[in-house]
């Protein structure tokens, strides 16, 4: 069986980024479960696994574009102080969670003033080339279900 649309695929991966620095990595944990053709995975991850067979590894670079963006550098925002519940306990580097009028975003502590604090709302990965080293552990038909809901269920997928 080969990864295709409407395959549930489960892999170990590792990411680095272009100094070869180890960003993640699933080898201590449970291998990733994603249903292909779904856009659940950065899609030159997905594109990488088209085709690919359990027991598989190989390692793939992806751009920024595939992966999470390029940076915005509009992206950092000055937000008053007051708008944190613990402006004073921030850190630089610290994620955060904002409520905006478009609902919640994470964002990344870039600068603690005392009465402003500078956000950047790029994903941490956002302009980053990024490795990944992946070992296809299991490949499996997907449910109606999954299909339907557009990932995959049980144990590494949704729990619903
Ligand atoms: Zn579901």
């Amino acid at each position: 069986m080969n990864i295709e649309n409407k395959k549930v695929v489960s892999f170990h991966y590792t990411l680095s980024n272009q100094q070869g620095e180890q960003i993640e990595s699933s080898r201590d944990r449970e291998p990733m479960v994603y249903l292909h053709g779904s856009g659940n995975i950065i899609p030159g991850l997905e594109k990488a696994m088209a085709g690919k067979a359990a027991g598989d590894q190989f390692e793939v670079t992806v751009r920024p574009a595939d992966a999470y963006g390029e940076r915005d550098e509009n992206g950092i925002q000055r937000i008053p102080a007051k708008h944190f519940k613990q402006a004073d306990r921030l850190e630089v580097g610290q994620p955060v969670i904002l409520h905006t009028q478009q609902g919640q975003m994470q964002v990344t502590v870039v600068k603690v003033g005392r009465f402003n604090i500078d956000v950047d709302r790029n994903h941490p990965l956002a302009g980053q080339t990024l490795s990944f080293d992946v070992e296809v552990t299991d490949i499996r038909d997907a449910t109606e279900e999954e299909i339907e809901h557009g990932h995959a269920h049980g144990p590494g997928g949704a729990h619903h």
